[in-house]
């Protein structure tokens, strides 16, 4: 399996984080939990074709979780998909989706299957197939809120192939029946055991997605021995009042969860968009529970490496920003060198090549070179004027992503 988160902030985007959706890919195929906004992008982006959805597994219906369906929904029509789609979800999923799709005039040629799940959910396998199925459980939200469980069946153990042909095994049908468990007779009378060829059944591995919660015991209860376990981490420590109030966990809540469950490995998301930081909750859940992880939006997640490498390649750059500041100044000086004598060091201003800025009275941009001797007739800057400022206006970029010319 590989968990892809998608959207990894809370309530609101922010400039550089997504509203909540997390794609797990597996065998070929994509499962999303949530559907924020810009879902669909994500998806692009993350290199994971949108046709791909086989089901769609909504937690509660506050807007920020759901309203990226629709847009997917209507991409899938474009897309001529003619397999039928799953979602999964509180009762008025059904409702909501007709609504917008029938208002938006979009009319799916492929069948959407709805599952709706009523609030006096104790505990329901809301999806099974033949090697995985899904269970959900209630969470604790100012509205019914869902968390889920992806669960692998146990996979057959591997058979000794050496021990078989010792044993007189030559038949592929005498193979598959002893991985299936089935004890094999040979022509001669003797009978092979299946236990003593095949080895113990490989535990499936597991998704655990719980978000949008107060600490509750279901939440544990979904997260038992899990592989990985997603959890919310709003609010750091100090607003762990706010946390309650709003229904949502810190990230000390979702490390007790992760702990108290012996999962695996916990990885925090839904941030608040306050923790520009979101380093600080890291180090809140290590406190408690070591094995925590940040979720990064497209960076995957793999619960087998060795075995799913290079399955999922994104299509965006990924810069981590961090490394990218902390890259050494390029070396000027080399020891032992020597400048010839009656060589110039040649010396470089440096700035930034969208920088735009006021020299004299006359307005220069890096870009368009032209500027510099091309003048209006109307343009005259000796006017004192309103909409002109008469100081030069420093542009500070605010996050990697403002570093353009707006103007
Ligand atoms: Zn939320």
């Amino acid at each position: 399996m590989i968990i892809v988160p998608l959207g990894v902030s809370s309530a609101t985007p922010t400039a550089i984080r997504h509203l909540p959706s997390l794609a797990l890919w597996r065998e070929g195929k994509v499962y999303l939990f949530d559907c924020g906004e810009n879902a669909q992008m994500r998806l692009l982006q993350a290199g994971i074709k949108r046709s791909k959805v086989e089901a769609i597994f909504i937690s509660h219906l506050d807007g920020d979780h759901v309203f990226g369906m629709f847009g997917l929904i209507s991409t899938l029509q474009l897309q001529r998909r003619d397999k039928e789609l799953i979602i999964i979800g509180p009762e008025g999923l059904k409702k909501m989706v007709d609504t917008v799709l029938a208002i938006t005039q979009i009319q799916p040629d492929f069948e959407i299957i709805y599952k709706e799940i009523k609030p006096d959910l104790e505990h329901e396998v809301v999806l099974e197939d033949d090697d995985f199925y899904v269970e959900a459980r209630p969470l604790k939200h100012t509205i019914f809120c869902i968390g889920y469980r992806f669960q692998e069946k146990d996979k057959p153990g591997k058979v000794d192939a050496e021990k078989a042909r010792e044993a007189g095994i030559t038949a592929d049908e005498q193979y598959k029946a002893l991985k299936n468990g089935d004890d094999v007779t040979l022509e001669d009378g003797t009978v092979v055991y299946s236990a003593d060829i095949v080895g113990d059944p490989r535990p499936g591995e597991s998704f655990v997605y719980v978000t949008d919660t107060e600490f509750c015991e279901n939440a544990i209860r979904l997260a038992e021995n899990a592989t990985i376990l997603f959890h919310e981490a709003t609010f750091g420590e100090p607003l762990k009042q706010k946390a309650e109030d709003t229904g949502h966990s810190s990230a000390q809540d979702a490390a007790i969860v992760a702990k108290t469950a012996k999962a695996d490995r916990l990885v925090i998301g839904h941030f608040s968009a306050r923790y520009s930081n979101q380093f600080i909750l890291l180090k809140e859940a290590r406190a408690v529970f070591e094995k925590t992880w940040l979720a990064y939006e497209l960076r995957p997640i793999f619960t087998n490496p060795t075995l799913e490498k290079e399955v999922i390649s994104p299509r965006v750059e990924l810069i981590d920003l961090k490394e990218k500041k902390a890259q050494p100044a390029r070396k000027t000086f080399k020891p032992g060198f020597k400048r010839k004598p009656g060589v110039k060091k040649r010396r470089f201003k440096r700035k930034p090549a969208n920088a735009r800025y006021y020299k004299g009275d006359q307005e220069r941009s890096s870009r368009d070179q032209y500027k510099k001797t091309y003048k209006r007739p109307d343009d005259d800057r000796s006017r004192p004027s309103p909409h002109r400022p008469s100081k030069p206006l420093p542009i500070t970029p605010r996050t990697p992503f403002d570093d353009f010319d707006r103007f």
